[in-house]
């Protein structure tokens, strides 16, 4: 009997209608503009931005150092904790549409302080927010953001530590990597494992390998955010790899703000062909303008990645996640049995 013919599906529509996991995702970067917007008006307005149109336009950078400045720039339309709930659902919704069924998010209280907005508030909003929300599941991380230096991060993982049951897992640390650099936040990550947090450091993004070598030995953390710059150090790559560390990748940040000159740059297909449990995620994606379909597309175009090998990296982004095992098994038979594989 002939086999059954193999459905044609456009790129785009399979890629769009795939299931999906992001694993390093900031929800204050990812409020979809219309939303953005919204905050931006009940907020008096801002003379850099005009119109909703041009609100997209506000988000390109010259280099990181600007596209930092431009992250703070947005936060100050984030005021009060019902902006929260507001964007937590909005980012929710957005995400469920694309075929996001689980993620993990980042949140940075420490950004939020200047508004009076304690931790405890901000999760508390933030779980409201999301459980109006169908089709996806979603787990926060808390960035204890470098730049409040190691004393304040303590207080914010105190604090997160109150509300773990809004659905935090795991903490992060975010911020410039040049200036307060991994080891200085030692004992918070010991706390934190002590607490029953995971952890994630961003690292090798702005800064070069001793950063991600700092983050992966000093602080012991359980994934690394971004490790672009591993690659400048065989000796850390190998070392990572027999580890198994997982690693979230953002490619199409990376290139945005100026950390690599283009996506063939990006060591993705290096780490990938080693084995290492990589994953590849947006990072902001309504300051970047990308997608988790976009960032696929750039692994088949660049990379020369098979459909089969994007089922591969689902296969490693769900052995990143951090799930309870059982819960990891329903979610990679949920996945895998999607009938958008059959045109893989
Ligand atoms: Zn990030």
């Amino acid at each position: 009997m002939p086999a059954e013919p193999r459905p044609f599906v456009t790129e785009a529509s399979w890629l769009e209608r795939l299931p999906k996991i992001e694993l390093h995702l900031h929800l204050e970067g990812a409020i979809p503009l219309d939303a953005l917007w919204e905050l931006v008006i009940k907020y008096g307005g801002d003379p850099d931005v005009p119109s909703l149109a041009t609100l997209a336009d506000r988000f390109a950078y010259r280099d990181f150092p600007h596209f930092i400045q431009t992250w703070h720039w947005k936060n100050r339309f984030l005021r009060e904790y019902e902006d929260f709930a507001f964007i937590a659902r909005r980012v929710g919704e957005d995400l469920a549409a694309q075929g996001v069924r689980y993620a993990e998010v980042f949140f940075s209280p420490p950004d939020f302080e200047r508004y009076g907005l304690e931790p405890q508030g901000l999760a508390e909003r933030i779980r409201s927010g999301l459980d109006g929300v169908a089709g996806i599941r979603v787990a926060l991380v808390a960035d204890l953001v470098r730049d409040t230096g190691p004393e304040q991060a303590d207080r914010t993982l105190e604090k997160v530590s109150e509300v773990r049951d809004c659905g935090i897992v795991g903490i992060g640390l975010g911020g410039s990597e040049h200036e307060y650099p991994a080891a200085l936040f030692k004992d918070v990550f010991a706390k934190a494992r002590r607490l029953g947090f995971r952890t994630t450091a961003h690292a090798g993004e702005a800064a070069g390998a001793g950063s991600v070598r700092a983050a992966a030995i000093e602080l012991e953390a359980d994934r690394i955010g971004h490790a672009t710059r591993a690659v400048e150090d065989p000796g850390l790559v190998d070392v990572l790899a027999s580890r198994g560390t997982p690693l979230e990748l953002c490619p199409i940040s990376n290139v945005r703000t100026g950390v690599i000159p283009s996506l063939d740059a990006h060591p993705v297909r290096s780490y990938f062909d080693r084995g290492m449990l990589v994953s590849v995620n947006t990072d902001d994606p309504k300051m970047f303008g990308n997608s988790l379909a976009d960032e696929y597309a750039a692994l088949l175009h660049h990379h020369g990645f098979t459909r089969l090998e994007i089922r591969d990296l689902l296969d490693r982004t769900i052995r990143s996640a951090w799930l309870e095992s059982d819960e990891r098994d329903d979610l990679r038979r949920e996945l895998m049995a999607d009938p958008g594989w059959r045109a893989a």
